[in-house]
């Protein structure tokens, strides 16, 4: 007898089962899919005890006739794509006609199903893959599916079902993903008999995410600055600099309505964000992206979660481009508010004349006049506003107008410094409540500007060793320096090569103070090595410069006096990215009178 045999169907669709429906929140997806790709404006998706006692979906789409239910439990049953052809350019949810034959080889399934119209509906039950009936019913237009005791048939796979609430959350998190994807289609979600939420169909992403998350989300994100090239139209929300989680959990992505996950996306994300993002940190962003379905290919992945690019690149740089015009505007918005104070254009220009300033300053050769008092400043909303750092002996009356958190329109507010907390935190006043500015991180962001605008420009400045010194390098890594002498040069590092695998250094930049010459230049080599790999060559070394910045940025403690600390504040303000450090630190915070009033107990 033949040792090969073929499996019986319902044994097939179970090992098909296993790559598609690995937990309720599987089910969820796949069911909540074929809804949205059947046109349904409600969807309804009831769980029992996290989704393993029961799943039901129900919501008001075509519905399907007697032949079609009975049809779709079939594997390989679909009504999404005809042909091999069709699988170059999907642009439903669903293609593979997998989900259903999966769901019921391993739950207790029912589905009642009817189309618009008919006179009756269809009810299906199938017991682990086995029909048991098939009759007329009299359900609403639309489709219910329900699938209980999900993995009953096969223990060893539900022996790997979490605890009831690690299923919930995932459940969860997968109607979190389908209801900001589709903000046009009304959801509920039920857990045990308790309402979750219940939201209304709107046209705007905006609504949606405030009906879900909550006033405060929705007051940190920027629309995105849409753009649209090479075919691809990015659009959606993205958090303001400084915004951050520390999981991927907020930081969502869909390629022509499906969530994807995808390190060229993840990659572009951070790169857009750059110096905005705090390392380790991740953005919040509820990014579109609708392309040619042709250009992408989804069937990678058996839950179709991952997805491939015919074009890397071109999505790459419509995604940097996208995420870096974003948070510009912020800045924008912010410089309007600030260009608008009465006090302000005098005082602008002082700090724009003084720009280039030493790149460590000196303490104390900052002539300013009194009048700083009505330095005009305005922080985007959400964020403060630098001040600096010095001790609580020296009050000073600064003032700043500052932007309205949550309003497009900019307020002409002035800030006015009350003193230093900590020696480290700048406590400044202004309309909305208090300010307040950690001057290391204020300082590191002027001084990350200031080197990045000159080695983008001449080159940062370097000082003449009085030795030449010479370095070996490997092969490889020869062949690499030589061919990046330039970035070096406009760090400011004097380097030529010098026969085999050896390099003469005879100029370091003035910023970098250091007794091992060698160690350092190694290091920054290796830093910009790794930098290197998929970066631009203007950001090569903005890590290294980011680094040294912040090294020779004022630290905490340090004190400053009452013109440095004013200076400190115009430096910032006149910075492209004044409201967090060159690694996404925020540099300024506002606590609102509001806050206050509620810790206070003043106000509910
Ligand atoms: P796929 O979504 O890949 O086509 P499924 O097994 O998920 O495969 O579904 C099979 C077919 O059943 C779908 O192509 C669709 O025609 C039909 N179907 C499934 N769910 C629904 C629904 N909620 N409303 C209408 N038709 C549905
Ligand atoms: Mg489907």
């Amino acid at each position: 007898m033949s040792r090969i045999q073929l499996l019986p169907e319902n044994v097939a669709s179970q090992v098909a089962a296993g790559e598609v429906i690995e937990r309720p929140a599987s089910v969820v997806k796949e069911l909540v899919e074929n809804s949205i790709d059947a046109g349904s404006k409600k969807i309804e998706v009831m769980i029992r005890r996290g989704g393993i006692s029961s799943i039901r979906v129900v919501d008001d789409g075509c519905g399907m006739d007697r032949d079609d239910a009975l049809l779709c439990l079939e594997r390989h049953a679909t009504s999404k794509i005809r042909t091999g052809h069709d699988l170059a350019a999907i642009s439903t949810l669903g293609f593979r006609g997998e989900a259903l034959p999966s769901i019921a080889s391993v739950s207790r399934f029912s589905m009642a199903t009817r189309e618009h119209g008919a006179i009756a509906g269809t009810e299906i039950m199938v017991n682990g893959g086995k029909i048991e009936y098939v009759r007329d019913g009299g359900e609403a237009p639309g489709t219910q599916i329900e699938a209980r005791s999900l993995f009953y048939n096969l223990p060893a796979r539900r022996k790997f079902l979490r605890t009831e609430n690690t299923e919930s959350s995932h459940v969860e998190h997968q109607m979190h993903l389908q209801a900001i994807g589709h903000p046009k289609i009304g959801f509920v979600l039920v857990n045990d008999d308790r309402l979750i939420y219940q939201l209304p169909a709107v046209t705007n992403l905006i609504d949606r995410v405030r009906d879900l998350s909550g006033p405060a989300l929705a007051a940190e994100l920027l629309e995105v600055r849409g753009i649209n090239t090479g075919g691809i139209t990015i659009t959606g929300l993205i958090g303001k600099p400084g915004v951050s989680r520390s999981s991927r959990a907020q930081q969502i992505v869909f390629i022509n309505g499906r969530a994807v996950e995808n390190s060229t996306v993840n990659y572009a994300l951070r790169e857009g964000y750059h110096t905005a993002l705090m390392k380790g940190q991740y953005p919040v962003t509820f990014i579109f992206i609708e392309m040619d379905p042709a250009a992408v290919d989804v069937n990678v992945h058996p839950a179709k979660r991952e997805v491939r690019f015919r074009d890397p690149a071109i999505l790459r740089e419509a995604l940097v481009e996208s995420v870096r015009r974003t948070i510009e505007t912020g800045r924008e918005e912010w410089t309007a508010a600030f260009s608008k104070g009465p006090v302000e254009i005098g005082r602008r220009e002082a700090a724009i004349t003084q720009t280039t300033p030493p790149l460590i300053p000196e303490t104390a050769q900052v002539t300013l006049r009194r009048d700083w008092s009505a330095l005009p400043l305005q922080p985007p909303s959400g964020l403060t506003q630098p001040a600096s750092p010095a001790q609580s002996s020296i009050p000073l009356p600064v003032e700043q107008s500052e932007p309205a958190p949550d309003t497009k329109k900019p307020r002409n507010d002035h800030f006015k410094v009350l003193g230093v907390l900590g020696k480290l935190y700048v406590l400044m006043e202004n309309e909305s409540g208090l300010v307040l500015v950690d001057q290391h991180a204020a300082h590191e962001r002027i001084l990350f500007e200031e080197l990045r605008r000159r080695m983008e420009g001449q080159g940062v400045p370097g000082q003449r060793l009085l030795m030449p010194l010479t370095i070996q390098v490997a092969p490889r890594d020869g062949d690499w320096l030589a061919q990046n002498l330039d970035t070096l040069h406009k760090m400011g590092i004097g380097i030529e090569p010098f026969g085999a695998g050896t390099f003469k250094i005879d100029a370091l930049p003035q910023f970098m103070q250091t007794g091992e010459p060698m160690q350092l230049v190694r290091e920054i080599i290796d830093e910009l090595r790794q930098t290197s790999v998929s970066t631009s060559k203007m950001r090569l070394g903005e890590d290294v410069i980011a680094s040294t910045a912040c090294r020779h940025a004022v630290k905490a403690n340090d004190y400053l006096r009452e013109p440095e600390l004013v200076k400190l504040i115009q430096d910032l303000m006149a910075c492209e990215l004044p409201y967090c450090c060159p690694h996404g630190r925020p540099t300024m915070i506002q606590i609102s009178y509001l806050e206050l009033e509620k810790k206070f107990g003043r106000k509910a």
